[in-house]
């Protein structure tokens, strides 16, 4: 069997984008003179790929991590060097797109091309072994996957709480929430996060983990007191306080403090959570297999982190993160982001695939029938997009 083509598609949202009082910190919002601080985090486009073998299958994968760029790195350097290969040498196909890429690669753009390409290639693994994806990990390690809400975009403090309530009453046992006051705002800032972490915990009482998400947007001071304002609230986490590379800085607190401390969302390759896990920089891992080097790397870093007693908690839900989750024992749930109005841009893969699991009274399930990854295109939205194709074979 042979990779007999392979189109990237660049899905463009150009429908509505729902504007609410959404604002969470960012690394941009940690300088002055910010106008909006959020718009370079929101992506409002996303890019699959399709692996097309010589005997029939299609094997899909996906970037959300900037799809623009992320699709030039896919059709002019690396669907060249996947063309005729056998599909199914995933380990080698990984090692052979890196290694390739190496001297301008590493993370960012370029491992989020070669994760959407080793995701579709792990699909079409699947579809040949008419097995998930998840089986061929490892199997079953949960009956089914715990999730937790991953929402409460406001800054208003009513709407927080009942936004709240309403999340614990659908069954759902864990809820995060976002840093709605910049480093900037200094102290008053810092009490005013701290003032949303604490409404949000009355209303939903001590059963309910409360995930708290700093987007980057902090510095080492800050997050310092910060964390010591926040030990009364038994957070679950604290993510992402400081910038990925500040992982000395990242030990340090996590040193000075006991709520468990969550990152590598912007993290690459087996390499960096090796780094994070020699300077016991983190509790928490949170890559996206989308970005971090597919299946391929996901699996090893899993073994990494389970050795180290580092639990695994993927970014942003969706099946690639969740065959990853059902198959190891370092992963306890996932992320949780529901489909709503385009907001932020992570809503957008509701749109574009069919076959995304929903979450019910806090879980969700995998089908033990359904091959591959287990995504399809969906057509139901396809005039709310502006879609860039190209074709290599
Ligand atoms: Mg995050």
């Amino acid at each position: 069997m042979k990779v007999k083509a392979i189109r990237t598609k660049l899905y463009q949202w150009r429908g509505p984008v729902k504007t609410t009082d959404t604002i969470f910190a960012t690394p941009l919002s940690a300088l002055p003179f910010q106008d909006d601080a959020q718009a370079p985090f929101r992506f409002f486009s996303w890019l699959v790929v399709e692996i097309e073998t010589d005997e029939g299958h299609v094997g899909y994968g996906n970037a959300g991590l900037c799809p623009d760029i992320t699709k030039h790195i896919i059709d002019s350097k690396l669907a060249p060097m996947l063309l005729n290969e056998s599909p199914l040498n995933t380990e080698y196909l990984y090692e052979k797109m890196y290694r390739s890429t190496v001297a301008y690669g590493r993370k960012g753009a370029v491992l989020a091309a070669i994760s959407a390409l080793d995701i579709a290639l792990w699909d079409i693994k699947g579809l040949v072994m008419g097995q998930p994806v998840f089986m061929l990990m490892g199997g079953r390690t949960k009956t089914s996957i715990p999730v937790y809400y991953s929402r409460l975009y406001t800054r208003n403090l009513d709407s927080l709480q009942t936004e709240a309530a309403h999340y614990k009453a659908e069954g759902f046992t864990g809820m995060k929430l976002r840093c709605g006051y910049p480093l900037t705002e200094g102290r008053a800032g810092m009490r005013k996060n701290i003032e949303m972490v604490r409404v949000v915990r009355e209303i939903v009482g001590d059963e309910v983990d409360i995930m708290l998400e700093a987007y980057m947007g902090f510095n080492y001071a800050y997050a310092r007191q910060l964390l010591k304002e926040l030990e009364p609230f038994n957070l679950r986490w604290a993510e992402e306080l400081l910038l990925p590379d500040e992982i000395h800085n990242f030990a340090k607190l996590k040193e000075s403090t006991a709520i468990p401390l969550s990152g590598g969302e912007h993290e690459y390759t087996r390499f960096g959570f090796y780094d994070l896990l020699q300077a016991k920089a983190l509790d928490i891992f949170q890559f996206d297999t989308n970005r971090v080097g597919g299946f391929t790397e996901a699996q090893k870093i899993c073994t990494l982190a389970l050795m180290h007693g580092v639990e695994v908690i993927p970014h942003g839900g969706q099946m690639h993160n969740l065959h990853v989750v059902m198959s190891s024992f370092a992963s306890p749930m996932a992320e949780y982001f529901p489909q709503t109005e385009i907001e932020v841009g992570n809503e957008m893969f509701w749109y574009i695939f069919e076959g995304e699991a929903i979450a019910e009274n806090g879980f969700l399930q995998l089908d033990d029938k359904k091959p591959g990854v287990g995504l399809t295109l969906k057509k139901d939205y396809l005039d709310q997009f502006n879609i860039i194709d190209k074709l290599y074979k």
